[in-house]
């Protein structure tokens, strides 16, 4: 649907841009930052809101050997995209998953526990191939992976056994980090050091992984020594810091992928003393100009945002006033008139002056993760830069 009107040139109401050229500077900066270690660039729940399938192919341009999502279906839809030339790794399993089908895609999946253990040794019988399994270490996230020491020791003999049996084969030992976007943090160095015991467990018990991998984004980006064989980049792929306390995008050297953007719908003079969107949460405070915005929070902008989110009108940052509606929100010109049509950036880089994901986020007591992961369907993805 908004395909067809984003490539017929049509003028839009609304618009993420994605610019692949960002995301391919993004994948080769950061596996200059770990060049001992292959890069997974993280595509799940859509890329971040980017795209999946565009996201994934120009990361595969620029060098990620890997791709990783969250759930088998996300992984799925990669290969039945013809995305076939690249490993993809997916880890949030529940019982009775497209097991097989994971295995007849090639897919390699992580397993945290017996059940899951014993899913992909029956798929992989059934359909007569090898599974590649990769094992999931909980070092001190609290959340999924197998706890180390008699569940872990069990979970690497089963898992060695099916090996034995050429069902599996255990391609990776991997685990996740709770705090590494607050560096120095006590937990990290806690969470390295189960990591290597439970890495020397295995080896010991004669688990020959392909790849060792703990870092996210943060890690990669502040703790070479945490890089390992792969480096799994979600965030900072898409060009925008883990935290404000690593840094911004350009310190980082990363380039924020999506603008968002809308036409302003409708510019009128109101007196003072006007109410101003639901609840009548802004008043004007004299005579001025009001400009509509025709994207609300079904597009993913944040009602936590009311009379605090920033856009770019005109050349200069305006201010929701009053509440994000759920497809329109309204702010206050000052009495400027811009064009009716003209475009206001709701975020973007930062390079024309208009508000960042990371300023969104602070506005809406979030995370910049969240601002780009929440926009919605409705709005068109506009790529440019794309290789063809
Ligand atoms: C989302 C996710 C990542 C990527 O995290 P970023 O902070 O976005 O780099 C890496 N590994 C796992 C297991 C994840 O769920």
């Amino acid at each position: 649907m908004s395909e067809t009107a984003a490539q017929s040139g049509a003028p839009l109401r609304a618009r993420a841009e994605i610019d692949l050229a960002a995301l391919r500077a993004n994948v080769r900066t950061l596996r200059a930052l770990a060049p001992g270690a292959a890069l997974m660039a993280v595509v799940k729940s859509d890329a971040y809101g980017h795209g999946a399938v565009p996201c994934a192919r120009a990361a595969v341009e620029a060098g990620a050997r890997w791709l990783g999502t969250a759930t088998p279906e996300e992984a799925l839809a990669l290969r039945a995209a013809g995305i076939d030339d690249v490993r993809i790794m997916c880890w949030l399993w529940t019982p009775g998953g497209p097991w097989r089908e994971a295995v007849q895609a090639d897919l390699d999946v992580s397993v945290s526990g017996m059940w899951a253990l014993r899913e992909v040794v029956d798929a992989a019988r059934a359909v007569g191939k090898t599974a590649r399994v990769q094992l999931k270490g909980d070092t001190g996230l609290g959340r999924n992976g197998c706890q180390p020491g008699a569940d872990w020791a069990e979970l690497v003999g089963e898992a060695l056994r099916a090996e034995a049996e050429g069902v599996v084969r255990i391609t990776g030992l991997w685990s996740h980090f709770a705090c590494a976007d607050e560096p120095g943090h006590p937990s990290i160095a806690a969470q390295l050091s189960t990591f290597r015991e439970m890495l020397a467990y295995a080896e010991r018990a004669g688990v020959r992984p392909e790849v060792r991998h703990i870092a996210n984004s943060p890690a990669t980006l502040t703790l070479p020594e945490a890089h390992f064989d792969l480096v799994r980049t979600g965030v900072a792929v898409y060009g925008i810091s883990p935290s404000p306390e690593i840094g911004s995008s350009a310190d980082l050297g990363l380039r924020p992928v999506m603008t968002l953007s809308a036409s302003v719908a409708l510019v009128k003079r109101v007196p003072g003393g006007h109410g101003v969107s639901y609840g009548h949460h802004y008043v004007t405070p004299g005579e001025t100009t009001l400009g509509l915005i025709p994207v609300g929070y079904a597009d993913g902008v944040p009602r936590h945002a009311s009379g605090t989110g920033p856009v770019l009108v005109g050349g200069k940052w305006r201010t929701v006033a009053g509440r994000v509606a759920m497809d329109q929100f309204v702010v206050d010109l000052g009495g400027d008139e811009p064009a009716v049509g003209s475009e206001a950036v709701l975020f973007g880089p930062g390079d024309r002056g208009e508000p960042t994901a990371e300023d969104w986020a602070q506005a809406a007591g979030t995370i910049a993760y969240e601002i780009v992961t929440r926009i919605g369907s409705r709005v068109p993805r506009v790529y440019v830069h794309a290789t063809v």
